[in-house]
């Protein structure tokens, strides 16, 4: 995969069509790829605390999610290809899910607002198999109760929609053990998808 580095992150390259395929053959791989999208904020995180950057440096996709990153990567001149934002590609997951028969476990948030939101993904994507829903306020002493329920459930894809500081170092931490090829952070998008 193409990239290119700012404030030492490797940025994805790819428009958001190749992200997608690239994505897909991580779903026919079987093994575990968290993919962040990266914001100013996040890579702000990153520079601050030391489990963030290594979310960052151990990541297997970073996308170029804010317009603040697509700048810095044309302005240090190795631009990518277009803006791949964390939301747009939830969605485009969905639909590739839709061709291929995928399942998607979302993660995070308030409990009404994490239902809705697998409601209404389930209504815009019937052939998506919603695996199973847990909302994101939980503490350490939960974790192996909420790994095992994901791990049992199988999903191509896992969501995770928690703060921005917490998300990525969680995912970091639990990717293996999860085993989901495809896992994302995905911030507030679970409180825009439920309106
Ligand atoms: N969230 C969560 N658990 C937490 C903290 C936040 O599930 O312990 C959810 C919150 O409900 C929201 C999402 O994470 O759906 C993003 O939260 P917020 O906007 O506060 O974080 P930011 O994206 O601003 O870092």
């Amino acid at each position: 995969i193409p990239v290119t580095s700012i404030l030492g992150v490797e940025v994805s390259k790819l428009d958001m069509r190749s992200t997608v395929d690239v994505l897909e053959r991580a779903v026919a791989s079987g093994k575990p790829h968290q993919i962040i999208t990266a914001n100013p904020i996040m890579i702000m995180a990153a520079l601050e605390s030391e489990d963030n950057m290594r979310a960052m440096r151990e990541a297997e996709l970073i996308v170029p999610d804010g317009a603040g990153v697509v700048w810095a990567a044309e302005e240090f001149g190795d631009p990518v290809a277009e803006r791949v934002a964390g939301f747009d590609l939830l969605q485009e997951l969905m639909k590739r899910g839709e061709q291929l028969g995928w399942s998607a476990y979302l993660l995070g948030a308030a409990e009404e607002v994490v239902q809705e939101a697998a409601s209404r993904l389930q209504k815009q994507y019937p052939k998506v198999r919603i695996a199973g829903v847990r909302n994101g306020y939980f503490g350490e002493s939960e974790n192996a109760e909420i790994i095992a329920n994901i791990r049992e459930a199988k999903p191509d894809l896992l969501f995770v929609a928690r703060d921005a500081k917490t998300q990525e170092p969680w995912i970091a931490r639990y990717k293996e053990e999860i085993g989901v090829p495809v896992i994302m952070g995905v911030g507030g998008s679970f409180d825009v998808i439920s309106g």
